[in-house]
């Protein structure tokens, strides 16, 4: 099977079973976004495709691969989280350049490359420090899709913005996911965003996926 797929997947902490039993696949290119309240699972199960989180059944697969036993960093995933993901002490070209260790050909060029798809251009010498929120995120932006990765995997990456903000730039991150042709699993607790940016949209509540749909097939009123 081509793609990202999560078959059965269950974590639990302690007495809370956190996922609780996920199977989803994801064809090459595909955005799923994923809803639900705080506390349903959502992060769990991003960090569990991640390899962040420990599986206590099911597994994730990548283009058929079963991904047990592959180190996070190998499984070349690129994240996105809330927020606090730059190196302050790094310059926004370094942050960028961060994780590019193989990357054949100019890391300058590749730099200027990605700032240029999140709309900053020639920031490469600004300070992290004095970036505004909405800037920050499309440079963490910038710097997990410098790589390549395979599959990208965005934790509420707007939600510490503000609302106006964050509609604006959840039209930007779907046009940049777009660009690119990246395979990628969205968390959200917001239904616009979620509409947004998702190709398809999977409601997730106590640790189960419900139900997985088009946005507009989804909210279309009865
Ligand atoms: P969401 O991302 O949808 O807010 P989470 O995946 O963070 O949900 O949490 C799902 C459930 O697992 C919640 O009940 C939460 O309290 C619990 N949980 C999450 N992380 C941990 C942890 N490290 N230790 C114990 N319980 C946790
Ligand atoms: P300087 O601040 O010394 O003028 P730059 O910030 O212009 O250097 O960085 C030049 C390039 O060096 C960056 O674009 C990047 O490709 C590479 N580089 C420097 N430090 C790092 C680092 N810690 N991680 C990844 N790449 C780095």
């Amino acid at each position: 099977v081509a793609g990202l797929e999560a078959r059965d997947v269950v974590v639990r902490y302690k007495d809370v079973t956190a996922v609780d039993g996920v199977s989803l696949h994801l064809q090459p290119g595909h955005v799923l976004a994923l809803l639900g309240p705080s506390g349903s699972g959502k992060s769990t199960l991003l960090r569990a495709i991640a390899g962040l989180a420990k599986l206590d059944a099911g597994s994730i697969h990548w283009n058929g691969e079963d991904l047990s036993a592959v180190k996070v960093h190998k499984r070349n995933f690129g994240f996105v989280f809330q927020d606090g993901q730059l190196f302050p002490n790094l310059n926004v070209g370094r942050n960028v350049a961060y994780g590019l260790g193989k990357w054949q050909g100019s890391r300058q060029d590749r730099v200027a490359e990605m700032l240029e798809l999140v709309g900053l251009a020639g920031y490469e010498k600004r300070k992290t420090t004095e970036l505004s929120g909405g800037e920050a995120q499309r440079i963490a932006l910038a710097r997990s899709l410098a790589p390549s990765p395979r599959a990208l995997l965005l934790d509420e990456p707007l939600s510490a913005l503000d609302t106006g903000l964050r509609r604006h730039l959840a039209g930007e991150v779907s046009r940049i996911l777009r660009e690119v042709g990246t395979t990628a699993i969205y968390v959200t607790h917001d239904q616009e965003e979620s509409s947004m940016v998702g190709d398809t949209v999977g409601v997730i509540v106590d640790g189960r996926l419900l139900q997985r749909a088009e946005p507009d097939e989804l909210w279309r009123q009865p």
